[in-house]
């Protein structure tokens, strides 16, 4: 750990993180690195799985977390929020610093004050610089809470020493570094601050929905046409997600829907609760995780042994195993029926805030197509399960859209997209990328998607990336621009954009 005046440090999952307090000391800890040709990897939340572990796996590093500058100032008169780069969104029950409280979140505070931002992802633990650098965001195809995005202030390195830049949203879209910058994986500098639009506080009112996919009301495949088309149904609600179980046995889907309506002067909420009752006495989370980490062994069993895949028996027991055990087990976890809610925005939008990661740790890889592929990209799915060696697997996968955004590099740059979020638990002993994800990015290759930058993704070559993301080009002009002495390049980046 090098000398650097009084800044304080704290040791996070083993990896020495400088925890600057202000813009100055950000600023000296990157004219140190430029110094002492070192690498600056920032985190936020830690959530962005491999990324994250992966880079602080690195050597010759200055790790940063910005936890301590987590400042929020109001501006009541014009409706916009600033707000620092290390401040969580929500609450962060895992922050390394311990420095989260509900109180001290972003969501919270603005809604004290009667705003909103239009939408939020699945869960709000996230800060705001990580949330911003990888395109995060949540189901709204009308206002993406990316949008609300006024500026965005950052510490780079251009003109070869630490330097403060602040870009402005124009609508310039093709030409304002504005639309580069909003998204830059951490590539152009450390975000300290950010400015956001609001819009005023509400709550939704809406329903989670568990039911045979036979039984929903909505062409899920594209092949029933007498039903709702699925792309109607994505924009008869302003929010919603669906989680689909495409075991045999099982073939349900959880529909969660949404609608905003005006704050009410009194409102007492009643708040989606997931997965928090009890399966045969126990905690539903400790029981599901308890199940999938079986299910992951006998997997992985199945998968290494060859009696299970060179004699009958074995085929047969891997068979039943599939087929019949794991589905009747997930049967008792997802039974049919209704749950109404209706809750403040902040506190209802991110609708898995409640489960508890430690106990049922994911790893995704997020893949966005275009929206109006919807029933073709599902229906590749459905067939592919009937032949893959281990048809869906034990877990769930999430459907969910996206509106078209105008950031460069963002897997929704002018399209429209419905994104698969392929569910890996993490307490599995197999390689998620050579035991599962692979086989699905290959399969699914022929459609184009994109994938979520802060998820697990595909190898791409350069000229698959600069196809598949028409500004990829012009983005990478703009980081040689803010980081020209690579300050913020760590290999993790290098690699996998050829940088
Ligand atoms: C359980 C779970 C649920 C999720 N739900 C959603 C969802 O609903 N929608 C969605 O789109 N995604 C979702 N994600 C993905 C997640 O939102 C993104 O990976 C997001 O980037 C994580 O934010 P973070 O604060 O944890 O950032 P980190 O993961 O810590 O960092 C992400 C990137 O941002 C960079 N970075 C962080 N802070 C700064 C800074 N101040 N300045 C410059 N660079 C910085 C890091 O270097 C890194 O490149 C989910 C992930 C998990 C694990």
């Amino acid at each position: 750990m090098p000398a650097l005046s009084n800044i304080s440090t704290k040791v996070i999952d083993g990896v020495s993180y400088y925890l600057p307090c202000n813009n100055d000391e950000v600023i000296e800890l990157v004219n140190y690195a430029i110094e002492h040709s070192k690498v600056i990897c920032t985190r936020g939340a830690g959530h962005s799985i491999p990324l994250i572990k992966s880079i602080e796996k690195e050597k010759n590093r200055i790790y940063l977390y910005l936890g301590r500058m987590r400042k929020v100032e109001i501006d009541e008169q014009n409706q916009i929020v600033k707000v620092q780069g290390g401040c969580n969104l929500g609450y962060d029950p895992n922050d390394p610093a311990g420095i989260s409280t509900v109180e001290n979140s972003l969501v919270y505070q603005i809604h004290q004050e009667g705003f909103a931002f239009p939408d939020l992802g699945g869960i709000t633990h996230q800060t705001v610089g990580g949330f911003l650098s990888t395109g995060a965001s949540g189901s709204s195809l009308t206002n993406p809470f990316n949008e609300y995005l006024e500026s965005i202030t950052m510490v780079t390195t251009m003109g070869g020493t630490a330097t403060m830049i602040s870009f402005r949203r124009t609508n310039q879209y093709d030409t304002n570094h504005f639309f580069a910058a909003g998204l830059s994986l951490g590539l152009f500098g450390v975000i300290v601050e950010a400015r956001f639009r609001m819009c005023d506080a509400f709550i939704i009112r809406g329903q989670e929905k568990t039911l045979s996919i036979s039984d929903w009301p909505v062409d899920f495949f594209g092949e029933e046409p007498n039903k709702l088309p699925l792309l109607t149904f994505f924009t008869q609600h302003d929010f919603q997600r669906i989680i689909w179980w495409p075991q045999k046995g099982l073939k349900k889907v959880q529909v969660w829907e949404a609608k905003k309506q005006v704050m009410p002067q009194k409102f007492s909420p009643i708040p989606y609760e997931q997965l928090t009752g009890k399966f045969i006495g126990i905690p539903i989370q400790v029981a599901g995780g308890w199940l999938l980490k079986k299910f992951g062994q006998i997997s992985w069993l199945i998968q290494r042994k060859s009696f299970f895949r060179r004699t009958e028996l074995g085929g047969w027991l891997a068979n039943v195993f599939r087929n019949t055990l794991v589905p009747c087990i997930l049967r008792q976890l997802v039974t049919n029926g209704t749950v109404q809610f209706k809750d403040t925005w902040y506190h209802g939008l991110p609708m898995d805030n409640s489960i508890d990661e430690r106990l049922i740790p994911v790893w995704l890889s997020e893949l966005w197509f275009p929206i109006h592929q919807s029933p073709e990209i599902i229906k590749e799915f459905r067939d592919y399960f009937e032949i893959r060696h281990d048809g869906p697997g034990t877990f769930n996968y999430e459907i969910y859209p996206a509106k078209a955004t105008e950031f460069w590099i963002s897997p929704g740059y002018r399209r429209q997209s419905i994104r698969m979020d392929i569910f890996w638990f993490a307490g599995n002993k197999q390689d998620p990328i050579k035991d599962f994800f692979l086989d699905f990015w290959n399969q699914l290759d022929e459609y184009e998607f994109r994938s979520h930058w802060g998820k697990f993704i595909p190898e791409q070559t350069q000229d698959e990336l600069l196809f598949l993301f028409p500004k990829m080009k012009d983005w990478r002009v703009c980081r040689s621009l803010y980081d020209p002495v690579n300050v913020f390049l760590n290999d993790y980046w290098k690699h996998k954009l050829h940088l």
